[in-house]
């Protein structure tokens, strides 16, 4: 039975099957096959539904489901098998599994030598993805009836050496799958036969062509078979419904050549079109049912370029309704996104549409996905599901989990960057604010007691024991005094010897989760929806934990750790637990085979990337392979034909999951351009009823945040018509009235009244100044009290290699060589996070060169001075009088040298890649305050009588000085007084409680221009 999408083969096979229940067949001697679990569950509940409408079936229990996939049929028979014989029942092996199996042999394969392999293919031996290819290369081999054996001779054969050495590694593939069945594992614990899904059908088969009596058993038993979405059928599978339908009063094979999307996966479309080769048993859907006029006919144009037999397509659309296909190419990747996402919220609000109607579908999830995830998530529009790309043991919610558990295993493991994982996660709940504070209090407790170890080495000793923790404050320890207890928990469970399950158990109860993530779901938003996420994981590995128990009993958590964490593929059995019923459904194309909802978006029709006409080269020649079986000399054919048609029958399958409302979008900008086939359809729907939108205008999207920022701004524009501001404030009201968050002026920020007027600092404290802040606070002294309450990052990397080229500057002026230097260098660097490898590499380079650039000007200036002293700490008070603030000015100086005339000289070292001019030297407050806290007797030991203060650039080298150099005059009885005031009125500006925001040469540099009313971007946080 062939048709195309909407023909109503699904529904027609669902008929057919309760028809001949209801007219007396017995259920169990129905078999309708299905290519998904969820096809099958979907044609299940048909069924039922068919035979419970009519009444006559209740009461009547059936012993066999009728609705299955073709693996679960085969395991079925290999049950059924085992137990006649009174063998254990085999098991699937997983795909994760099977892919651990595989690089474990393949990791023995080079420690040999891997002598088997041919000598270019050695070095990929130990890549992920070789190991994935070698899988895929022997199931496809599998699955077209090749043994080990067969492999290798067709490698000879064919002269290629790698299926030769593939067939070899076969051989040993399958021994040690037999070991692990045959009670050969690590426990000796009696196992089942672990079979991959290849195998499994290949056994059913053998076991059904080889034993006479299960055949005539299964062919007596099984009297109508009906297999749905046949074009999805490969070799071996065809083979066994073949033998199985051969003898039976209906053997049903639907389907639609032009939706065979599998053929990576070694699907065959050709086996369905050639089952019935005279057409004389073939009937043909012509009528659609399904999708509405508009969709059809987008459709058909894509069908239309397919390569193949006409004769099923172009069914004569019999919806009821017209149906929208709305196209539309947009400016970047984000603006696509927010249209889909307003158009699925005006389907929702305006049609009524529910969300599980509507689907966004995608050709590859890892580029697409992100950008729809946040459109949608930020529009308010709820998502069923998202498909999960990440092997279990990198999902974010069950990493901390498994850190855990291999902790209480071998503590020893347990090392700073692993600390500070679990203590960020949410089991330690340490947010990086606190992070920081926790190191830093660490440090303080070490010094205080005279040890010098890293904050690194503080946490690893405070998660082993609490007692360090004891001079912390509670809000400081309190995340390491949380993990350190279930770290504990765990580890007397594991000493007790429980089971990996009761372990993660108790660890859960114990973190008290469940009932955080569950609030959170139940607030929404992208954080619901990551706690969603995070508790399908969390059930998933409870559910591994469930299945490893079961396997080896004995086993322990040390290997369920070492098991998961070697896992690096997805397990199939994740996505469907992801599934939740009530939101739109975000999938790839793919995925959404055999489904259909009333509204599809069909996002990301780049050329490119849908088609996506790479040639799939592999090293291992997977394709070569298929089509060498399939009798098809690709050497001689075009690669390419086969691949577009490909891509073109996956973009028709997307195209027509829709049943009413079609939107194809895509990005239309200089280095993308939409898809050809987003072309073909536009072409040919003329202006009507496709609706094209070149261009992008910025519409406001049906979302309610973006209608209150609106009214907002509009409230707040003195430009705009009075009247129209009248009417925003109104409908703010109404909206406040209705408790709309963001609407009511109370909640805006920069619109509430100042928290606190008093004074930072009361006028009897003394205040500390070092000459740094004073340069800070002349220029502005907000972002002095920014930067001062947790607006500047002291880890960012140009502070990091500040502190680091000081400190090697002073080692160098110590008399350190070269060769201790960069021993130094060596071992401050490794502890140094700088990013990418090349980033890194390029960083230390450049401070390499900034000490260089240092050496060459102390040899250079040593004709005119002499060194006096580095790092030297100064304090001074500042001369006040009755009444006025106390100020002490403090620091220290990086060098303090003695010029030719016996005066003191001021150098500062500078790292920053810019000197300034040497006007703004002459100015400069910091170098000026160090000059007058020497006037004021910070270093009277050596003079009073200051002889000018230097900025030494070391990232810029200069021929002559060896390094950039700024000077600043000597300060006299003139200029003394000015600064002394300008360090005064700096030190009273700390004090509060307004702080002025001045503009400078230095605000874009700024970090606190994200809170400051004079910077555009710090409208958000003081303005309306
Ligand atoms: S951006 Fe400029 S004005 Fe604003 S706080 Fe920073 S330095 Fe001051």
């Amino acid at each position: 039975m062939l048709g195309g999408p909407g023909t109503g083969k699904t529904t027609l096979l669902a008929d057919a099957a309760a028809e001949r229940v209801l007219h007396g067949a017995e259920p169990d001697s129905l078999l309708v096959l299905t290519a998904s679990r969820r096809s099958a569950n979907a044609m299940r509940a048909e069924i039922t539904r068919r035979l419970t409408a009519s009444g006559e079936h209740e009461g009547r229990t059936v012993r066999e489901p009728m609705v299955r996939t073709v693996h679960s049929y085969a395991f079925a028979v290999l049950r059924l098998q085992a137990g006649l014989n009174e063998l254990p029942a085999p098991r699937l092996l997983s795909g994760p599994e099977q892919d651990v199996v595989v690089r474990d042999l393949l990791a023995g394969d080079l420690e040999r030598g891997a002598p088997d392999w041919p000598r270019e293919l050695r070095p990929a031996l130990s890549v992920p993805g070789f190991a994935e290819e070698l899988r895929d290369l022997l199931l496809r081999a599998a699955e077209r009836g090749l043994g080990p054996e067969d492999l290798g001779k067709l490698g000879r054969q064919q002269q290629r050496e790698e299926w030769v050495a593939a067939g070899k590694f076969w051989r040993q593939y399958e021994e040690v799958n037999l070991l692990l069945g045959t009670g050969g594992n690590a426990l000796g614990i009696p196992g089942s036969p672990a079979l991959d899904a290849a195998e499994l059908v290949a056994s059913a088969l053998v076991e059904l062509e080889g034993d006479p009596e299960l055949l005539a058993r299964e062919q007596g038993r099984v009297r109508h078979l009906f297999v749905d979405d046949a074009q999805h059928l490969d070799p071996l599978q065809f083979r066994l419904l073949r033998l199985l339908g051969g003898g039976a009063d209906d053997f049903v094979l639907a389907g639609d050549p032009d939706q065979a999307v599998f053929s990576f996966r070694g699907a065959d479309p050709s086996l369905l079109t050639g089952a019935d080769r005279d057409g004389d048993r073939t009937i043909t859907l012509a009528r659609g049912h399904r999708l509405g006029r508009a969709v059809h006919e987008a459709v058909a144009t894509v069908a239309a370029h397919l390569p193949g037999g006409k004769g099923h397509r172009g069914p004569i659309p019999l919806a009821s309704e017209d149906g929208v296909v709305r196209t539309k190419l947009l400016p970047t990747p984000a603006s696509e996104a927010s249209w889909i996402a307003d158009q699925l919220r005006r389907a929702h609000l305006i049609d009524d549409i529910p969300w599980s109607e509507m689907a966004v579908l995608v050709r590859s999830p890892g580029r697409s996905f992100p950008v729809l995830q946040r459109a949608l998530g930020a529009a308010g529009v709820p998502i069923a599901s998202a498909t999960e790309e990440l092997p279990l043991a990198k999902q974010p919610g069950v990493r901390p989990f498994l850190a855990l558990l291999r902790l209480a295993s071998d503590p020893e493991s347990l090392e700073a960057d692993l600390a500070e994982m679990l203590l960020a996660s949410p089991l330690g709940g340490t947010d990086p604010l606190a992070l920081r504070r926790l190191r830093r209090g660490l440090r303080r407790l070490e010094l205080a007691g005279g040890g010098n170890r890293s904050s690194d080495e503080l946490l690893v000793e405070a998660l082993r024991d609490n007692d360090i923790l004891a001079g912390l404050a509670d809000a400081e320890a309190r995340g390491v005094r949380r993990v350190g207890e279930l770290l504990s928990i765990a580890r007397r469970a594991v000493t007790r010897g429980d089971s990996v399950e009761d372990v993660l158990w108790q660890v859960w109860q114990a973190s008290k989760l469940e009932r955080r993530l569950l609030k959170q779901v139940t607030r929404g938003g992208s954080l619901g929806a990551q706690a969603d996420r995070d508790l399908d994981a969390i059930v998933a590995l409870f559910d591994a934990a469930a299945r490893y128990v079961d396997r080896l009993p004995k086993a322990s958590v040390a290997g369920f750790t070492e098991y998961l964490g070697s896992q690096h593929i997805a397990g199939d059995s994740l996505a469907p637990v992801a599934m939740r019923g009530t939101g739109v459904s975000l999938l790839t194309a793919h995925g959404a085979t055999g489904r259909e909802w009333t509204v599809v978006a069909v996002a990301g029709a780049q050329e490119g990337a849908w088609p996506d006409l790479r040639l799939r080269g592999t090293v291992l020649g997977v394709e070569r392979l298929v089509d060498l079986l399939s009798g098809v000399d690709s050497e001689k054919v075009s690669a390419v034909a086969p691949l577009l048609a490909e891509e073109r029958r996956l973009f028709y399958v997307a195209a027509s999951r829709a049943r009413r409302v079609l939107l194809i979008s895509a990005v239309q900008g200089e280095d993308e351009q939409p898809s050809r086939f987003v072309d073909e359809i536009v072409n040919a729907a003329g202006d009507e009823p496709a609706e094209v939108i070149r261009g992008y205008t910025k519409e406001r999207a049906l979302v309610l945040s973006e209608l209150v920022g609106e009214l907002r701004s509009v409230v707040c524009d003195g430009e705009q018509e009075p009247e129209r501001r009248r009417l925003a404030a109104r409908q703010l009201a109404r909206l406040a009235r209705a408790g709309v968050p963001g609407t009511h002026p109370d909640q805006w920020y920069g619109l509430g009244p100042a928290t606190t007027e008093e004074p930072l600092r009361s006028t009897e404290d003394v205040i500390r100044v070092s000459p740094s802040t004073v340069d800070i606070l002349a220029k502005c002294p907000l972002r002095w009290l920014l930067e001062r309450h947790g607006g500047s990052d002291p880890a960012q990397l140009a502070a990091v290699t500040g502190t680091l080229v000081h400190a090697l500057a002073e080692a160098a002026a110590s008399g350190a060589d070269g060769e201790r230097l960069k021993a130094e260098l060596d071992e401050a660097w490794a502890r140094v996070d700088a990013g990418a490898p090349w980033f890194s590499r390029r960083e230390r380079r450049r401070v390499e060169k900034m000490v260089e650039n240092f050496m060459a000007w102390l040899r250079g200036s040593r004709a005119e001075l002499t060194q006096l002293a580095i790092e030297q700490d100064m304090e001074v008070e500042l001369p006040a009088a009755a009444g006025e603030l106390r100020v002490k000015l403090g620091g220290r100086v990086d060098r303090l040298e003695l010029d030719q005339q016996g005066r003191p000289v001021i150098v500062d070292v500078k790292t920053s890649k810019t000197p300034i001019s040497s006007a703004d030297a002459e100015q400069h407050p910091q170098l000026a305050a160090y000059q007058l806290a020497l006037l004021l007797g910070a270093f009277a030991e050596h003079g009073g009588k200051p002889g000018g203060a230097r900025l030494v650039y070391v990232a810029k080298s200069n021929n002559k000085s060896g390094a950039a150099q700024r000077e600043q005059p000597a300060l006299d009885e003139e200029t003394g007084p000015q600064w002394l005031e300008l360090v005064r009125k700096a030190a009273a500006a700390t004090a509060g409680p307004e702080y002025a925001a001045q503009e400078n040469a230095d605000c874009d540099r700024c970090p606190g221009k994200a809170s400051c009313p004079v910077r555009p971007e710090g409208r958000q946080v003081t303005g309306p």
